[in-house]
């Protein structure tokens, strides 16, 4: 399980040009990341687990095939 949860792409633009930002690091609820195509910055943050437990998504895209 990792805690730190790291994006691909930008969820505003799309764009995958993503750095991590100084702000709302302090606050301990989730990395924050910037946008250099955009120029937003936003926060990731775990809201907690579903009540139907975890799921395996499928193998494909952002799935690991070995
Ligand atoms: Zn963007």
């Amino acid at each position: 399980m990792s805690e730190r949860a790291a994006p691909f792409y930008c969820p505003y633009c799309g764009d995958e040009d993503l750095r991590p930002s100084e702000e709302g690091t302090s606050h301990g609820k989730g990395a924050g990341w910037e946008c250099a195509s955009c120029n937003r910055a936003f926060r990731l943050s775990f809201l907690g687990l579903l009540a139907k437990g975890l799921r395996r998504e499928p193998a494909g895209e952002g799935g690991t095939s070995i």
